[in-house]
């Protein structure tokens, strides 16, 4: 019996066989006794010599990647365990394992099986990721270090100061900053308004006086996501940007606690 492993690279959305390795392991029989014990001993050798070579290809194949983001191992049986815990594996490839799941096929339509997987399985490191980084911001507040502050104000100042190492972001931060002029007397006011409230604000302003001279000519001139705005800041001071979903009890907490606006420093910042 025919039992590929397939070894496969998924860059982008394409997915691509890189390599076919067929095992020649025997199927089990219904031999009994002396023969029975011959032919198991043959399968055991004819299995690690398999692992041994398929662990060679996929060295080969994924030690070249630079960029290499993880490994999925799949297989119908438990033997994809004992290739994981073997030391087929370069040890660098190893610790790329992110995950190891059943399929009920092998060959193309496993690997698509393990492919149909793979988003849910990038979400879930995703998340231990965020858990991460917030667990990284919690520690700086928490041990008062001047290495993290939070708030739309406050961050907004260490941006500008170029202090912000790293700017985390609640992804259902939603408000967006507007800007509100009067056509006839140029003034100007500045408001920060839930996404959701936009066009009832926007409805709001129709035939109100303005503060300044009464005319009814109020209108939105600009409007920016808080979300956009705060990554373009970081975008010009060269800082990384983490979008953290509500999916963990951090996120929350950022969301909740942090008004969704949170940073960790490369230096401690004056006022502080
Ligand atoms: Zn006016």
């Amino acid at each position: 019996m025919r039992q590929p492993q397939l070894l496969q690279q998924l860059q982008g959305r394409r997915l691509e066989i890189v390599r076919e390795v067929t095992s020649g392991v025997p199927v089990k029989t219904r031999a009994v006794g002396q023969s029975a014990r011959r032919f198991e001993r043959l399968r055991e050798m004819r299995l690690q010599e398999y692992f041994r070579r398929v662990g060679e290809h996929a060295n080969e194949v994924f030690l070249s990647i630079d960029n290499l983001k993880g490994i999925i191992i799949g297989g119908p049986g438990p033997t994809k365990y004992d290739f994981e815990k073997g030391d087929y594996l370069n040890y660098q490839l190893k610790e790329k394992i992110i995950d190891t799941v059943d399929t009920a096929y092998v060959d193309e339509q496993g690997v698509k099986e393990i492919v149909d997987k793979a988003p849910e399985i990038m979400r879930k490191i995703r998340y231990i990721e965020e858990r991460q980084i917030i667990q990284q911001f919690l520690y700086e507040i928490g041990h008062d270090t001047g290495l993290a502050t939070y708030g739309e104000e406050a961050v907004r100042k260490a941006l500008e100061a170029g202090a912000v190492k790293v700017l985390l972001l609640s992804e259902s931060l939603d408000i967006a900053r507007v800007k509100v002029k009067c056509s006839a007397c140029s003034y100007e006011e500045q408001h920060a308004v839930k996404s959701l409230m936009l066009t009832c604000f926007e409805q709001g302003l129709i035939g109100k006086p303005c503060p300044n001279c009464k005319a009814p000519s109020l209108s939105i001139t600009e409007k920016q996501e808080l979300i956009e705005n705060f990554a373009q800041l970081a975008e010009y001071a060269n800082t990384d940007i983490e979008i953290i979903s509500d999916e963990t009890e951090e996120g929350q907490m950022l969301k909740n606690s942090f008004g969704g606006i949170a940073a960790i420093l490369r230096f401690k910042l004056q006022e502080q």
